[in-house]
């Protein structure tokens, strides 16, 4: 637990089953309770640090007045439906998560049997399709699902003590991704949107709307504007040099498109033959996809996905079926006279 700035503690929580060691909660101390943002995976080592966190600060948890939840992955909600109950706290997020809950958490199979279908559509070979259907449900057991008692829309203004943070809708690594923007202090509580050296997982599934990477590099874009000083994120360290970062990231999907369109060529190529091909380099330190555990294989399908469909919507790539499967192309311009 450090207090990172007056009046704002960041509470590492450990994590199960990650790359990432951790995920940051933030504590806002206010006049009548407290603001938590984030919460952690719904597990005893997860909740027990937060307990003894909130001990150092000197609360037992029954403070805690209301939870902001950046998005419904289950390292940032996990623990909401707990801590909502435990504590009397009114729990909030965005619409477009709120959305999801019920098809991702509770009745599940609809959603499987979709997965399924278009994993199916963009290439995956039927002796892959289980794994790669299945590999999130080891994920469910450290969620406790739960519906906001205040959805969130954007634009609205959560005051807590001295703070006045204005909500920012920030969909691309989510939906409803939202950031958490305090203008007179020039603090944004950035959740999984911008870290400071991983690239967020923008990927393309049912869920994540046809142009999620699109989303994303429109939503980066639109906080150049705004004057930050500290980013404090959902992992790793708190940092500065916010517009620096912003660069950053937009330079690696540059670059990531490069090396898709390369590995294409002049062929027509299926998602998942392309995210085949490539080594992962940042990812993964170059083992190549068929290393990769089950969640890291979708993860790098459903990004190549989203690398796909956003230059397929600049126009840089063309899709077609072929007996149901779907194909990408650099755009046949000659042809089109036929
Ligand atoms: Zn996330
Ligand atoms: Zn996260």
């Amino acid at each position: 637990m450090i207090e990172v700035t007056p009046g704002i503690y960041r509470m590492p929580l450990p994590l199960p089953v990650s790359n990432l060691s951790h995920i940051n909660t933030y504590l806002v101390k206010g006049n009548n309770g407290y603001l938590l943002v984030d919460t952690g995976w719904n597990t005893e080592e997860a909740f027990a640090s937060l307990k003894k966190q909130l001990g150092e600060i000197g609360i037992n948890g029954r403070e805690i007045s209301r939870i902001v939840v950046t998005h419904t992955h289950p390292d940032h909600y996990g623990m909401a439906g707990k801590l909502k109950e435990l504590y009397g706290a009114t729990l909030y997020f965005h619409h477009l998560e709120k959305d999801v809950i019920e098809s991702r958490y509770i009745a599940m199979d609809e959603l499987l049997q979709e997965i399924s279908q278009w994993l199916k559509g963009n290439g995956v070979p039927p002796d892959r399709l289980a794994e790669l259907q299945q590999a999130s449900l080891p994920m469910l057991k450290f969620v406790t699902p739960t519906m906001p008692d205040t959805t969130l829309y954007g634009g609205e203004t959560i005051t807590c003590g001295d703070f006045n943070f204005n909500i920012l809708p920030t969909p691309g690594h989510a939906p409803g991704h939202i950031c958490l923007y305090e203008p007179a202090k020039k603090i944004l509580l950035s959740g999984d949107h911008i870290l400071p050296t991983i690239t967020p997982h923008v990927g393309m599934h049912p869920q994540s709307g046809s142009n999620p990477l699109g989303d994303y590099l429109d939503s980066i874009s639109n906080l150049k504007r705004l004057d930050v000083d500290l980013v404090l994120p959902g992992h790793e360290q708190p940092f500065t040099g916010f517009q620096e970062r912003i660069e950053g990231i937009t330079l690696h999907h540059r670059l990531r498109n490069a090396e898709i369109i390369a590995a294409l060529g002049y062929d027509s190529r299926t998602a998942f033959q392309l995210t085949t091909g490539i080594t992962w380099l940042h990812d993964v330190n170059g083992v190549g996809w068929y290393k990769l555990g089950n969640w890291d294989k979708r993860m790098a399908l459903l990004e190549t996905l989203a690398h796909l469909e956003a230059m397929r919507a600049k126009g840089e790539l063309e899709k077609f079926a072929r007996e149901d499967i779907l194909y990408y192309r650099l755009p046949q311009k000659a042809k089109t006279s036929e």
